[in-house]
């Protein structure tokens, strides 16, 4: 019998990419038995004030290079190609087409997107065309889901406790690489090789006025 596909979608700006990136998606991966794991850059996040710093093309390039030789990821553009802003309820349901109505299809967020949760786009169909899968985060607490209820209730909460992945705390963030970037600090341990390599040789990130943009 034909296995039902098991598939993984981590949306994101990736600005850059980053080794907490990596590990947590390889982490979701052998969790949740995934065969294949997707990294969606978005054109510009609708829950992030400010655009990203690099490029579309610098952000997909940078996925391709982080991910090149590891068979179980993949990355999609299919955000970067729509009129904007992009939700994540299109995109789900993109992948849906994709893979079709058996398919088991997952989100994942880290616990610092909790929070904002109930001002997603649509985000009741989302969690019932989806399992949205909420990550640890290092650096922050445990996600706390108790203040989803008034929102969500009992049951859809229970559910997404149920699919809370104690994902290994790494302390990296974007924000934190382009703030070191600009600083002239090194970021050789937070980014893979080939990302870092294209980074200075682009000088991407080199004397920009750096902001939050998780913010
Ligand atoms: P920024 O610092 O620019 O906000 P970021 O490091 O949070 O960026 P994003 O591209 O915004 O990276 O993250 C995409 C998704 O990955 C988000 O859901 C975010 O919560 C999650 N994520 C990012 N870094 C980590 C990490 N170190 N551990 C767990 N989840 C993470």
């Amino acid at each position: 019998m034909k296995k039902r596909r098991s598939v993984i979608l981590f949306g994101g700006t990736f600005d850059p990419i980053h080794n907490g990136h990596l590990t947590v998606a390889l982490f979701a991966g052998a969790h949740l038995h995934a065969d294949r794991i997707i990294f969606i850059p978005a054109r510009r996040s609708p829950h992030k004030k400010d655009a990203p710093i690099a490029d579309d093309v610098s952000r997909l390039t940078m996925i391709h290079l982080a991910i090149m030789g590891k068979g179980c990821f993949g990355v999609s553009d299919c955000e970067l190609t729509r009129p904007e802003p992009s939700y994540t309820i299109d995109t789900v349901a993109h992948f849906r087409c994709e893979y079709g109505p058996q398919a088991d299809l997952f989100w994942l967020i880290g616990a610092d997107m909790v929070a904002g949760l109930p001002h997603w786009h649509r985000i009741t169909e989302l969690l019932a065309a989806c399992r949205l899968c909420i990550m640890y985060r290092g650096g922050m607490d445990k996600p706390d889901l108790t203040p989803l209820v008034s929102h969500f209730g009992q049951e859809a909460v229970a559910r997404l406790e149920n699919d809370v992945l104690p994902t290994p705390l790494v302390d990296i963030s974007s924000t934190d690489i382009r703030t070191r970037i600009a600083a002239g600090q090194p970021v050789a341990d937070l980014v893979p090789p080939l990302v870092l390599h294209y980074i200075g040789k682009n000088r991407l990130y080199h004397g920009t006025t750096v902001t939050d943009a998780s913010k």
